[in-house]
C-alpha cells in the first residue's frame, strides 16, 4: 500500500456483513473508502452452510457465497480494502488508525470488528482445535456421525447446537454449570424431548484430554467439586461471544460485557466514530440487522462529513 495515499474521508474496520454493507454506501455515496479486515473477508457468516433468513434468498445461500457476493459489490463501487489488523484509534484533528501496515488517517471511521467465539480457557482447548475442539457445530457437526460428543453451553447456541449435534452423533451431553438453561422455553423443550440429548448440570470442564485428538474432558460438579471424566470424541463450546473491543476501549465507551455504546444512528461517544453489528450494545446478531446498522452507519457519516466540511 503507497504510504502517500493512506488518506481516507472514512475508514472501516471490519469486513463482515456490517462492514462491507457500510463500505458500499459511503463508496457508492463518492467517499473516498477504505475497509481493513484482518482475516476473511464476510467474517462469520464465511462459516455457515446455509443462510436461510436473509432477504432475497427463498431457497437460502451459503454463508461463504453471501459474503463474496457483498464484498464483490462494494468494491465495484470503489471500496478499497486492505488485510491488516488495527491495533488503535488515535485522535486528532483527523483519526489516526494505526495497523502493522501502515496507518491511515480518516476522517470519520466505522467499527465493525465483529466478535470472536468465547473460550474455555482449559487446558487442552488451544492444543485440540480442529481436533475435537470445534466453535462450530453448522461446520464440523458431520465429522462426529455415530459419536459421543459433548455440548458446552447452556444459551440459545449451545441448545440449537446440541440439537443440529443430534441429526449426526449417538449420544450429545450438554454440560451446563448451572442446574437449568439460559435458553428459550421452545428450545429447551425441544431439548428436554430429544432423547440423545443428556444435559450434565451444575458442571464445568477442567480440562480438555487427548494426545491428537479429543478423548475425554474431565468435569467438576461446582456444587460437589466431584471430578469425574466424560468420554466424548468431540467438544463444542458455545459459551457466547466476546466482542474484539480491545483496541478501542481508549476511544469510545463500551459497556461491562465490552460492547461499544451506541445511538439509533450508530454514533459511538466519539465525534465521527460509528460502530456497527455484533461489536455494538444491543445488536440482534443477525445478518440482516448488521447489514441495516452498516447503511444507517454510512448515512449518519456522509451527514457527519457534510457538516464538518
Ligand atoms: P449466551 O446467551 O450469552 O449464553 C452463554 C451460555 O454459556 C450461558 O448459558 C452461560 O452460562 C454459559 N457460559 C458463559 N461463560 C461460560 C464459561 N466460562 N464456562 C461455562 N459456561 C459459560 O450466548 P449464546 O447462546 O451464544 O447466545 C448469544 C445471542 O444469540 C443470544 O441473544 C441468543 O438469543 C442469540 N441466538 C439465538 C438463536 C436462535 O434464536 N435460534 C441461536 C443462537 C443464538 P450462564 O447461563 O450460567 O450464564
Amino acid at each position: 500500500m503507497n504510504k502517500k495515499m493512506s488518506k481516507y474521508e472514512v475508514v472501516i474496520i471490519g469486513g463482515g456483513p456490517a462492514g462491507l454493507t457500510a463500505g458500499l454506501y459511503t463508496s457508492r455515496a463518492g467517499l473516498k473508502s477504505l475497509l481493513i479486515e484482518r482475516g476473511i473477508f464476510g467474517g462469520q457468516i464465511v462459516n455457515a452452510r446455509q443462510v436461510d433468513n436473509y432477504p432475497g434468498f427463498p431457497e437460502g445461500i451459503s454463508g461463504f457465497e453471501l459474503a463474496s457476493l457483498m464484498q464483490e459489490q462494494a468494491i465495484k463501487y470503489g471500496l478499497e480494502t486492505i488485510n491488516a489488523t488495527v491495533t488503535a484509534i488515535k485522535p486528532g484533528n483527523e483519526y489516526n488508525v494505526i495497523t502493522a501496515e501502515g496507518n491511515f488517517k480518516a476522517e470519520a471511521v466505522i467499527i465493525a470488528a465483529g466478535s470472536e467465539y468465547r473460550k474455555l480457557e482449559v487446558p487442552g482447548e488451544e492444543k485440540l482445535v480442529g481436533r475435537g475442539v470445534s466453535y462450530c457445530a453448522t461446520c464440523d457437526g458431520l465429522l462426529f456421525r455415530d459419536l459421543d460428543v459433548a455440548v458446552v453451553g447452556g444459551g440459545d447456541t449451545a441448545v440449537t447446537d446440541a440439537l443440529e449435534l443430534s441429526e449426526h452423533a449417538s449420544k450429545v451431553y450438554i454440560v451446563h454449570r448451572r442446574d437449568q438453561l439460559r435458553a428459550s422455553k421452545i428450545l429447551q423443550q425441544k431439548a428436554l424431548a430429544n432423547l440423545k440429548l443428556k444435559p450434565v448440570w451444575n458442571t464445568v470442564v477442567d480440562e480438555i484430554i487427548g494426545d491428537n485428538k479429543v478423548s475425554c474432558l474431565s468435569l467438576r460438579n461446582v456444587k460437589t467439586n466431584d471430578i469425574t471424566k466424560l468420554d466424548v470424541a468431540g467438544v463444542f463450546v458455545a459459551i457466547g461471544l466476546e466482542p474484539n473491543s480491545q483496541y478501542f476501549a481508549d476511544i469510545v465507551e463500551l459497556d461491562k460485557a465490552g460492547l461499544i455504546k451506541t445511538d439509533e444512528m450508530m454514533a459511538t461517544s466519539a465525534s465521527g466514530i460509528f460502530a456497527v453489528g455484533d461489536i455494538r450494545k444491543n445488536s440482534p446478531r443477525q445478518v440482516a440487522s448488521a447489514v441495516g446498522d452498516g447503511a444507517t452507519a454510512a448515512l449518519s457519516t456522509f451527514r457527519y462529513l457534510r457538516e464538518r466540511s
